[in-house]
């Protein structure tokens, strides 16, 4: 490791991943370890999602430092998820950080969880200045880089693209994504779905209650996941296309956990084609929530100077990206 190289501990809790990373500021992933919470029924009980946190914690972060092969005294800074995220989850992650950063005596690092899902997606597939869809169980938007900070373009109205069809899933007991997306490709009847894209926003209430509408009416599950799936993945990739139309710029890159959907991918791909553009989508490794980004984002700021005392360290839970400033979006990490 080079004299001026640091590495930052960085740890996310927004919801059901507990995660720590290590990651230097030349941009290396040195670990990459987390637990997740799956509720007994139902969506994720934030305050039970806490508890799972709070006892996972001590291992998991001994887990990444072991596997990092690097000693405490080695890091140069401490990272935590500030937000959004679920209030209770998020304290877990702020209050170990804290103590941590006290502890070893270096800077504390509070990370906007969606711009963290945008820089792992930067460093890991090289791309430099793109239209970015961030997809995942509780996020749906479509942002890019202007004038110091990433804007939002377009976002959902209501529920989160992935929270549609987990919940549709989950509801007809098959389960959360990919199952949805597996039962789709065995679709051979396409029924239409209420398509709602206002401007470059979009909404997915209202085709979750259609789609339960037609099991009702006894539609073959297939052909609804088929219909459910080609709908919002359409929505997904024609408010991109209108973003990348916009801004004129030339890469397209997918991030959070729907980015693992090969069929989004492969409609981005034939969208991308038309505009001269590239599609970038962020490995498995890092679609879902993970603390390498954090740690990695972590970095990035420690070396723009944007930390934060333990007393303004207070978690954020409906922090948006668009106040984030993104004063390292020009250092050049290769
Ligand atoms: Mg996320």
């Amino acid at each position: 490791m080079s004299r001026e190289e640091k590495v930052v501990l960085g740890i996310e809790s927004t919801a059901h991943t507990f995660g720590v990373g290590l990651a230097t500021t030349s941009g290396k992933i040195l670990a990459n370890i987390y637990e997740i919470y799956t509720p007994k029924s139902g969506g994720i009980h934030p305050r039970e999602a806490a508890q799972h946190h709070a006892l996972v914690a001590p291992d998991t972060i001994k887990r990444a430092i072991q596997s990092s092969n690097i000693s405490l005294s080695e890091i140069g800074g401490v990272a935590f998820s500030a937000g959004p995220g679920m209030g209770p989850c998020l304290r877990v992650g702020a209050t170990v950080a804290r103590a941590l950063s006290l502890k070893l005596r270096v800077p504390l690092i509070a990370v906007n969880h969606g711009v963290a899902h945008i820089e792992i997606g930067r460093l890991t597939t090289g791309c430099r200045d793109p239209v970015v869809l961030y997809v995942a169980g509780g996020n749906t938007l479509i942002t890019s880089y202007q004038d110091g900070r990433y804007r939002i373009f377009g976002e959902t109205l209501d529920i989160a693209a992935g929270n549609c069809l987990d919940v549709f899933g989950i509801k007809m007991g098959i389960g959360s994504m990919p199952n949805p997306e597996i039962r789709a490709s065995y679709g051979e009847k396409f029924y239409p779905l209420p398509y709602k894209v206002k401007g470059m926003d979009v909404s997915f209430s209202g085709i979750l209650t259609a789609a339960l509408k037609l099991v009702k009416e006894g539609v073959r599950l297939e052909d609804i996941c088929y219909s459910l799936v080609e709908t919002v993945y359409s929505m997904l990739t024609e408010v991109t296309e209108r973003a990348l139309a916009f801004t004129e710029k030339k890469e397209v890159l997918i991030v959070g956990g729907l980015s693992r959907s090969k069929r989004l991918r492969k409609m981005m791909d034939e969208m991308v084609k038309l505009h001269d553009a590239k599609a970038y989508v962020v490995p498995d490794a890092y679609a879902g929530d993970n603390g390498a980004m954090i740690a990695w984002t972590g970095a990035l700021q420690l070396l723009t100077g944007q930390v934060v005392s333990v007393e303004e360290s207070r978690v954020r839970p409906r922090y948006r990206i668009d106040e984030v400033d993104v004063k390292w979006f020009h250092i050049n990490t290769e």
